[in-house]
């Protein structure tokens, strides 16, 4: 069989779906841009510090075939998400799936939080949704399709202690998922979001033995999650199947909330 000429390669990448996934260069975010793209989804691998391990990650996917364009943009800088969205529509033609990923964590005592490190985390949480939403929402309501997944974290569900400002945080993208998907569903946009239990990713990196084993303790499927396992929810929630599906909060966190 030939292989399908770059003209080919031209049109079936304009005949797939196009996923946009920010913080995607490692962790749960890397694990969703491998899964999409193994699924027939072009993908813009958004990214803002960790270049080497986007590129790595880009060049790992391209060499099997897929079409990936990683990004660099903080998603607290609305020109940079602006310039972002462009390039990817100039790529793909269009967004179909918005996976709102990026994060960071920090454990800290609530007295002891720095109005800065507030600021950050509501804008990393927080005004990055906002921003990537609202850049994806106006190609979506054109084509009166779209999916927007967010991900938010158990402890926007239940609390955790030294992480006042993430749990809220993380809160307030559930209190986003419901809204936006009341005012999109007349536009056939649905808009989910997942919150992970403790996943296994640098994030946790802190976590001590002993620590692990308390959280498994308290996990009746005794372990931790795996990025792949949040990976396929994120998937599932951006297919066909999941049409009928909106405003919801899908845990996956092997019992930890029951
Ligand atoms: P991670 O730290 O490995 O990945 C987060 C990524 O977001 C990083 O690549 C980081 O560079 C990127 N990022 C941070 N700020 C950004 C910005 N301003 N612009 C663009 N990218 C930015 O962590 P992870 O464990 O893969 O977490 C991914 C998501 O899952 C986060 O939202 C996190 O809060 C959430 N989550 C993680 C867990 C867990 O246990 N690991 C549990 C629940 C929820």
């Amino acid at each position: 069989m030939t292989e399908p000429n770059l003209c080919d390669q031209r049109k079936m990448r304009f005949m797939k779906k196009t996923v946009l996934i920010t913080g995607a260069s490692r962790g749960i975010g890397a694990s969703i841009a491998r899964v999409f793209a193994e699924n027939n989804y072009n993908v813009i691998l958004n990214y803002s510090k960790s270049e080497k391990e986007a590129l790595y990650l880009q060049n790992e996917l391209s060499k099997k075939g897929y079409s990936v364009l990683a990004y660099k943009a903080d998603i607290t800088k609305r020109k940079e998400v602006a310039a972002m969205f462009e390039e990817g529509i100039k790529a793909f033609s269009t967004i179909d799936v918005l996976v709102n990923n990026a994060g960071i964590s920090q454990q800290k005592l609530f007295t002891d939080i720095t109005e800065d490190e507030w600021d950050r985390m509501m804008d990393v949480h927080i005004k990055g949704l906002f921003n990537c939403s609202q850049y994806a929402v106006p190609y979506m309501v054109s084509k009166k399709k779209g999916k927007i997944i967010n991900v938010s974290s158990i402890w926007g569900m239940v609390g955790a202690s030294c992480e006042v400002h993430y749990s809220t945080a993380k809160a307030a993208i559930i209190g986003f998922t419901k809204a936006l998907a009341k005012e999109l569903g007349p536009s056939n946009i649905q808009v989910n979001c997942v919150a992970p239990g403790v996943i296994d990713t640098e994030m946790n990196a802190f976590l001590d033995e002993e620590a692990k084993a308390c959280l498994i303790e308290d996990t009746p499927l005794m372990r931790l999650g795996r990025p792949e396992e949040v990976a396929q929810n994120i998937l599932y929630l951006a297919s066909e199947g999941a049409d009928f599906i909106t405003g919801q909060v899908i845990g996956i966190n092997g019992g930890f909330v029951i």
